[in-house]
């Protein structure tokens, strides 16, 4: 992608920003059609998807298409800058044909934009690198339509379906609301049937395309009992990053031998705290020991291994987990490096749960395609719930709004309310005109 097609004059950090850059790229998308015939821009396309994925309504384009007949101009027009609204048939055709690869500089423009205005910094977590989180989520199922990239599950009462499923990336930091979201990478039918094997093919493909772009800010991979395999950890030190992963005794017997074997003899470290909630007090004990093998045999990788189990006052334990990492553990840091591995929980619960649950029925809505489509529009719904993120982090408007309305849920149904009734002229338009319904005050300074 040539830097001057991505160039955006705006920030991509806006709103506008943001579809001005999706559009460009649009631009580059190919066109199968020939001749004359084409009567919609394939920008057109690219933003009429992404406007689906925004605004998370299957009927957005219907609505301003029927806006636009009466008025001869819509919210798809002024908002998303679409000059002709296409058939959802049409999306599914022309967008077929284009790998979502070609959006990735999406995600990059905006880390390098967060890097630059160095927004980058307020990310780092307590051990000063940034948290890249990685987690699986399979993004369409079906019984019915599929395609040539689908992985075909047969299951025991006869039935078979058809998914996708990727390996997200995402930076995270311990305490913060906002995830920011990193290319994706697909997981294709090679990698294996077994959740462990295909995400751990997928991670490493990640590393190996994507880590070099990232490496020398300082990164420490995030992820679940799935990722503290010798491969996995291996492919991370090699991409020079660093890591940090939930290691639970059931799937790592040799290494726990060894912690058990060393807690019987006290020969783990500990550090004990102990916290008031506000309410009760709570006693964390963190264990931690350097160098155990990762798993049997003499090739073995040797990491670090801590713990920490939260109890109550009467013993009771009310929280529990382990991490191996390749970072040094002493008694000053290995709270920080409990924190940093915790903050993973993060990728399950925001980002990848609005792909599960917002995505499916906005997916199914166009169809499948018979090559990349739903592999493209699932990263459209990234690159959607990117922007949303952007928009919370850097709009004071968008953050009042959203705050006063409290759930996302009802944002988002006053939003698709308010574009299928009214015209207007913009974005920002559109929030004045919220913010004043609601009677909010914007900032002054
Ligand atoms: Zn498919």
């Amino acid at each position: 992608m040539a830097a001057q097609l991505l160039k955006s004059f705006k920030s991509i950090l806006t709103f506008n920003g943001m579809i001005e850059t999706i559009r460009n790229i649009g631009d580059t998308f190919k066109d199968k059609r020939s001749g004359k015939n084409t009567q919609y821009e394939m920008r057109d396309i690219v933003l009429s998807a992404y406007s689906v994925f925004y605004l998370q309504c299957p009927s957005f384009l219907a609505y301003q298409q029927a806006m636009e007949n009466e008025h001869k101009n819509s919210n798809a027009r002024t908002l998303f800058e679409i000059e002709q609204i296409p058939s959802d048939n049409h999306i599914r055709d022309l967008l077929d044909e284009e790998k979502p690869e070609k959006l990735f500089p999406v995600f990059e423009a905006v880390f390098d934009e967060l890097a630059e205005t160095k927004k980058l910094d307020d990310f780092r977590g307590g051990l000063g690198d940034l948290l890249f989180a990685f987690d699986g989520v399979e993004h369409y199922n079906s019984q019915n339509l599929h395609c040539s990239q689908c992985k075909v599950t047969h299951h025991k009462n006869g039935k078979i379906s058809y998914s996708h499923g990727m390996v997200t990336s995402v930076l995270v930091k311990p305490g913060c609301p906002h995830v920011i979201d990193l290319p994706p990478e697909f997981i294709v039918p090679q990698d294996g049937h077994d959740k462990q094997d295909s995400e751990n093919a997928a991670a490493k493909r990640w590393l190996a395309t994507h880590a070099a772009r990232y490496c020398a800010y300082g990164v420490t991979m995030l992820g679940d009992d799935l990722y503290s395999r010798q491969p996995v950890c291996e492919a991370a030190l090699k991409a020079k990053f660093h890591f940090i992963f939930t290691c639970k005794p059931g799937s790592h017997k040799t290494l726990y031998e060894y912690v058990e074997g060393l807690r019987k003899t006290n020969m783990l470290y500990v550090v004990e705290v102990s916290r008031w909630t506000g309410k009760r007090r709570e006693f964390d004990k963190y264990s931690y020991i350097h160098q155990l093998p990762l798993r049997e045999g003499d090739d073995a990788l040797q990491v670090n291994w801590c713990e920490l189990v939260t109890t109550d006052s009467t013993g009771k334990v009310l929280y529990s987990n382990s991490y191996v990492t390749d970072h040094a553990i002493n008694d000053d840091n290995v709270t920080k490096i409990v924190e940093d591995g915790r903050a993973r929980w993060k990728t399950e619960n925001e980002n990848n749960n609005t792909l599960k649950n917002h995505g499916y029925n906005l997916e199914h809505n166009f169809g499948h395609g018979q090559m990349n489509l739903s592999n493209l529009l699932a990263t459209l719904n990234l690159l959607a719930f990117l922007s949303h993120t952007l928009l919370a982090m850097t709009s004071d408007a968008y953050q009042k709004i959203r705050r006063h309305l409290g759930a996302r849920k009802k944002f988002f149904e006053h939003i698709r309310t308010l574009t299928h009734y009214i015209l207007f002229s913009s974005w920002d338009a559109m929030l004045d005109f919220m913010m004043e319904k609601l009677k909010l005050t914007p900032n002054t300074t």
